[in-house]
């Protein structure tokens, strides 16, 4: 039996999910088609870190501040619970503080400050000179979230979800799937790192490739963290600092003393749950194809920086997974193959943090409507 939409979205990761939100606040009756039974994706092994601070400057930076806002306004409807707030971004050497005073001097900076004292943010110094720390950032548990952002739109927004369906193909008005032809006057395609089932030469045009990242979650170590906490590494691939002239130094010196971690794209992230474990990572591999294993060695270097940083080992691995998202130069792929039709990936492994912000821009083109930059 064919079914019939205002609008159809394939893939119900989080930027599938951002813009059938975006679309039902509009008052669209919207589908959501993905071939997975549940969630599986890149947006339930990522850190759930909706990261503000140090996104790209300009339009990327505006989308993470319009998304952190967005989840803060579905949190609590949705049964969401936001774990931690802000960041502790600890500078371990000169350079990174070089580089963390010049961001401070940015209009990226707002709801961010300098602390030398790191009392109450760490549990003890480690080798820190100090931080920047942020009210801006929040952090979710994305394993129950996506779940339970997809069950609210099913209730409180009249979604219809169609798992367990893959979409063979795409044309205006019309989607072909493995359960027969779904109509909807407009579509929008958000595969993530499928780049080879629709419209596979436009992610071959854009030289989208996959990155593959080791996770791993740790045992609660009797302490909690108020703030997910980054380090100097870190700095050299967020392009909110990495693009200021201050990280080329840095970023010299990191060759120079971790050139492991340099190699295999490892930087710290460390979020806390709500059982007081915490998730840790990660590496960046790339290429069409990664292969599913994780290396104990590049968990090592992970759980080394973790260590510097700390000031002590690291509590006992409890578990460990990979992730995958779609990478390519600059943030997004966003694209319009077809009238009415809309092909959307992050291509830049921010999709939790800037999805919210992407869809509303992604929605507000696609019905023509007048575009609320200015309000983010
Ligand atoms: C380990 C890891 C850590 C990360 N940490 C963070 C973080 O802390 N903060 C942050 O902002 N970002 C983070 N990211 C990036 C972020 O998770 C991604 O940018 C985001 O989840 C991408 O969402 P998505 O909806 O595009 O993809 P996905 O979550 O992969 O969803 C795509 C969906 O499309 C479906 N699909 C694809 N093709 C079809 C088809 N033909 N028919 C039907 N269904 C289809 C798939 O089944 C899938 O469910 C991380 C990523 C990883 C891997």
């Amino acid at each position: 039996m064919e079914r019939s939409f205002d609008l159809a979205v394939v893939g119900a990761g989080i930027v599938g999910l951002a813009h059938a939100l975006a679309a039902a606040r509009l008052g669209k009756r919207v589908a959501v088609v993905d071939r997975d039974a549940q969630a599986n994706g890149a947006s339930v092994r990522n850190f759930g870190f909706v990261t503000v601070t140090g996104q790209a400057r300009g339009e990327v930076w505006r989308r993470a501040r319009r998304s952190a806002r967005v989840w803060d306004e579905i949190a609590h409807p949705a049964g969401i619970e936001v774990l931690q707030r802000g960041l502790t971004l600890v500078a371990r050497r000169p350079e990174a503080r070089d580089v963390l005073q010049a961001f401070l001097e940015t209009e990226m900076a707002q709801g961010c400050a300098w602390r030398d004292d790191l009392t109450g943010l760490l549990p003890s110094r480690g080798e820190a000179l100090g931080a920047l720390t942020s009210t801006v950032d929040l952090r979710v548990e994305s394993r129950t979230a996506i779940p339970r952002l997809a069950a609210w739109l099913e209730a409180a927004h009249g979604v219809t979800f169609l798992r367990g369906v893959a979409v063979r193909g795409v044309e205006t008005g019309r989607l072909e799937t493995s359960a027969g032809v779904v109509r909807a006057e407009t579509i929008v395609v958000c595969p993530g790192d499928d780049l080879i089932s629709l419209f596979p030469d436009s992610f071959a045009q854009a030289e989208v490739t996959r990155c593959k990242l080791q996770m791993l979650r740790l045992a609660a170590p009797g302490w909690r963290l108020p703030a997910p906490v980054m380090s100097d590494l870190g700095l050299v691939r967020y392009l909110g600092y990495a693009a200021l002239p201050q990280a080329d130094a840095l970023r010299a010196r990191l060759e120079a003393e971790q050139a492991a971690h340099m190699e295999h794209g490892v930087h710290l992230i460390v979020v806390q749950s709500a059982d007081g474990s915490l998730v840790v990572g990660d590496s960046h591999h790339y290429a069409a194809t990664p292969d599913p294993f994780a290396r104990d060695d590049v968990d090592t270097l992970i759980l080394d920086e973790f260590a510097q940083v700390f000031g002590q080992a690291p509590p006992p691995v409890l578990e460990r997974w990979t992730g995958t998202y779609a990478s390519a130069r600059g943030h997004s792929l966003i694209e319009a193959p077809m009238p009415r039709v809309r092909l959307v990936t992050v291509t830049s492994g921010s999709g939790a943090s800037t999805a919210f912000g992407l869809a509303e821009d992604v929605i507000t083109g696609l019905y023509d409507l007048p575009r609320q930059g200015a309000a983010a």
